[in-house]
């Protein structure tokens, strides 16, 4: 059979990209911050930061939905990544469930592409090789049962992080 689903990596701004949702590395408040976070808002116009104010805030490793507004995308999905402490704080298990959360709420709501950024390797600290590779098996497992989502993007802000993220594919393939 011919397999149709597809993981792309690419270097960009994600306020930019048109997929269904975009997903936002947000913080705990929802209530906007820096990074890409800002960058959203910023793009996406005062009315996101309205809806976001009715979430009541969202738990590290979940994920809360709201319209794109201003965007070209139609959806944020908004997620809390977790600040690196050093590893033995459950990082590496929470950054996995912002992007199981991220991508099974996407599902729920039968959307069909998704595009991330790479979420707590910012202002958050989580070590990007691991990040990378946790991001990337996260979402290609993900997409081998999927019905709904049939194409999540990357979408790395600088040359170093589309690398990192590269190589963690290159390997993944190489493993599964
Ligand atoms: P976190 O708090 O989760 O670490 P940051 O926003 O600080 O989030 O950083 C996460 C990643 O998002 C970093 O790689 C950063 O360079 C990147 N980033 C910042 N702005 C954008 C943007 N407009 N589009 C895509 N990625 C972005």
């Amino acid at each position: 059979m011919m397999e149709m689903k597809s993981f792309k990596i690419v270097l960009g701004d994600i306020t930019k990209v048109k997929t269904d949702a975009i997903v936002n590395a947000a913080n705990t408040t929802l209530l906007g911050g820096g990074g890409v976070d800002g960058a959203i808002h910023r793009a996406a116009g005062p009315e996101l930061l309205e809806e976001c104010r009715k979430l009541n805030g969202c738990p590290t490793g979940e994920a809360k939905m709201t319209k794109g507004y201003r965007l070209p995308a139609k959806y944020v999905i908004h997620t809390p990544g977790p600040v690196w402490q050093g590893g033995g704080h459950h990082e590496a298990e929470l950054l996995e469930n912002s992007y199981q959360n991220s991508l099974r709420l996407a599902e729920s709501k039968g959307l069909r592409t998704v595009a991330f950024p790479s979420i707590s390797t910012g202002v958050y600290h989580f070590p990007l090789d691991a990040a990378a590779r946790i991001a990337v098996r996260t979402i290609c497992t993900f997409l081998e049962t999927s019905d709904s989502v049939q194409e999540v993007w990357m979408v790395c802000f600088d040359e170093r992080t589309k690398q990192a993220y590269e190589k963690a594919a290159t390997e993944w393939k190489s493993i599964s």
